[in-house]
């Protein structure tokens, strides 16, 4: 898969995309990711970028001719060009796994007021917000993107089924992980855990995930696919049993 990213800052996220799994998704070839800077697109003497807004208004927008000359410049068929932006979809792990499946990602990354209309409608495919707040430019929203597609991508997490079993995945929020010591400060880890029983520990874990999904996420256990088991766990908890009762 390739990836570029347009941005006025490309300092702002060249660092994360050099570290750890991105890094190394990269060093192995299974992603080309590319900085494009938007200045370079622009024309003039002073390669301006952004404008005051039309009809009155605080603030700049980004203008339409650098953004449209930097896709066309990296473009290839097949190509999804995704605007970062507060009013686009909301990103989630259903919208990650639909871009993983792409050839080649465009995310624009906006500044300022934001960015002209234009782009919004005639350039970009789709946009996407990562979440009911504003920032102040879609360089951390595009990262924020780039790292939940491309660990999703054959071979980024290492072991290739790691992402299956993480919470959205299955629907449901994931269960609680231990790991050594079996005691620490007096906190134990659940001894079931360490029963070696795998069939008594699937069980638990499903529980735990049911509980925690219930009590901090509602909304997703009514999409998610329940079986009459998970039902009848969740119709205890609403009597008031709780997950390890
Ligand atoms: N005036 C815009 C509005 O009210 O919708 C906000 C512009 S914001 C300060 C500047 C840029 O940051 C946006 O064009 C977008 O690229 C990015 N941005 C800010 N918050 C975002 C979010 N929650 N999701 C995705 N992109 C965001």
């Amino acid at each position: 898969m390739k990836i570029d990213i347009v941005t006025l800052f490309p300092r702002m996220v060249e660092g994360p995309l050099a570290e750890s799994m991105i890094g190394r998704a990269r060093a192995r070839g299974i992603v080309d990711i590319r900085v494009v800077n938007l200045r370079d697109y622009a024309e003039g003497r002073h390669r301006v970028t952004d404008d005051a807004v039309f009809g009155g208004g605080s603030g700049m927008v980004l203008k339409p001719e650098p953004l449209f000359a930097a896709v066309e410049a990296v473009r290839t068929p097949g190509a999804r060009v995704v605007l970062m932006d507060p009013r686009g979809v909301k990103f989630d792990q259903q919208a990650a796994a639909g871009l993983a499946r792409a050839s080649h990602l465009i995310l624009l990354a906006g500044r300022y007021e934001g960015v002209d209309e234009r782009v919004r409608e005639h350039l970009a495919d789709e946009t996407l917000s990562i979440g009911d707040y504003v920032l102040t430019g879609g360089e951390l929203p595009a990262l924020v993107v780039t790292d939940a597609v491309v660990r999703l991508l054959p071979g980024a997490l290492g072991g290739e089924s790691a992402a299956d079993n993480e919470s959205f995945a299955s629907g449901l929020l994931e269960p609680p992980q231990y790991t050594r010591p079996e005691a620490f400060r007096g906190l134990t880890v659940p001894a079931v855990l360490l029963s070696g029983d795998h069939a008594r520990i699937a069980r638990w874990r499903r529980r735990q995930a049911l509980w925690l999904t219930w009590r901090a996420r509602p909304d997703l256990l009514e999409r998610a696919a329940l079986s009459a088991d998970d039902m009848k766990i969740v119709e205890g908890f609403e009597r008031g049993e709780r997950p390890d009762g």
